[in-house]
């Protein structure tokens, strides 16, 4: 499948839910989806379809890879990781997702968004323990610390970031340490601890089926 180069709030707008694609933009009245709560296209206002209850899984899974920002052939490896892992694969897909390190990077408060964040690990301003990584799959590992590279901190995009990431203490499975531009993975989140608006379990039916 290719790369959806589409604009983003299309997207949220397919799913029926806000997806928070766009960073601060999202929780702003400029949010296209509160402006406009129906499918994109020509039929999208007024005209509902019934969806099958194949359709039911395949949107919820669609909608995991569009907030992750991942193509349909990395999520399918991750599904089978996930089922490989002891535990519950739903829950484990989930901690999987979490510790990319571009989901890292956007949650530790260096970018508005998943997509920003993916930018700043390609264009090599991230470091993990100290070392460029400009992979932004790459799973990060309990206790590595993630940083911005000094050269980078005054960029706007991670400067205005961090100033707009004031809830960051929210997630417990990070020691967050903005003065020194640092983040490091404490623990593998649980699920109830993870916030996002997905029901993992039927994503996994929809790979089981
Ligand atoms: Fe989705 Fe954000 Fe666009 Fe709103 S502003 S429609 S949440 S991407």
């Amino acid at each position: 499948m290719a790369k959806y180069t589409g604009p983003s709030c299309r997207l949220c707008r397919r799913e029926g839910t806000k997806l928070f694609l766009k960073g601060v933009r999202c929780n702003t009245e400029k949010c296209s989806f509160e402006r406009r709560k129906f499918a994109p296209g020509d039929h999208g206002r007024g005209f509902r379809r019934k969806v099958s209850d194949y359709g039911v899984h395949l949107r919820e899974k669609q909608k995991a890879r569009r907030i992750y920002g991942i193509l349909e052939k990395q999520f399918r490896k991750y599904f089978k990781m996930s089922e490989k892992k002891a535990g519950i694969t739903g829950e484990n897909l989930l901690q999987l997702l979490e510790s990319r390190l571009d989901n890292l990077v956007y949650r530790v408060g260096f970018a508005p968004s998943r997509s920003s964040a993916r930018q700043l690990v390609n264009h090599g301003h991230i470091r993990v323990d100290g070392k460029k990584v400009d992979i932004p799959s790459y799973l990060v590992k309990l206790n590595q610390e993630i940083s911005i590279a000094e050269s980078s901190r005054n960029l706007p995009i991670v400067k205005e970031a961090m100033e707009a990431a004031t809830d960051v203490e929210k997630y417990e499975w990070l020691s967050i340490d903005q003065e020194n531009y640092k983040g490091t993975l404490i623990s593998i989140p649980l699920r109830e601890q993870i916030p996002v608006d997905i029901d993992e379990r039927l994503i996994v039916e929809y790979y089981s089926k």
